[in-house]
């Protein structure tokens, strides 16, 4: 567990979630701040900070239930779209969180607050 880590306390059960899925090795729920309605975030049970130290199999994991969020949200909430994105580490941000964790907000129209940078 890493120190600090509001998402290793979600997966120990030290801190509040809404659960969405939890398997042996991924733990999905609904993002405490969401930038939309379905805002999951899907994590890993073992602390990574970037996805690069995933090995394959975390890696498959942890994607394949992000996916599988993507499906219900769709079904579920009939987006005009959803992000699916990734981000790795706390940065300088305050509160950043040094976790690696795969995104999955649903979206609506536009504008919405998310803006993922080209390149
Ligand atoms: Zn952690």
């Amino acid at each position: 567990m890493g120190e600090d880590c509001i998402f290793c306390g979600i997966v120990a059960g030290d801190l509040p979630s809404y659960d969405l899925y939890e398997d042996d090795e991924v733990l999905a729920f609904l993002d405490v701040n969401p930038a939309a309605e379905g805002h999951a975030l899907v994590v890993p049970k073992e602390h990574h900070e970037r996805v690069t130290d995933f090995d394959a199999e975390t890696t498959a994991a942890v994607f394949t239930v992000a996916r599988r969020v993507a499906a219900a949200m769709d079904a579920a909430l009939d987006p005009d779209g959803f992000n699916l994105f990734q981000t790795n580490g706390g940065g300088r941000r305050p509160g950043g969180v040094p976790r690696a964790r795969p995104r999955d907000p649903p979206r609506r129209g536009r504008p919405d607050r998310l803006r993922v940078p080209a390149g």
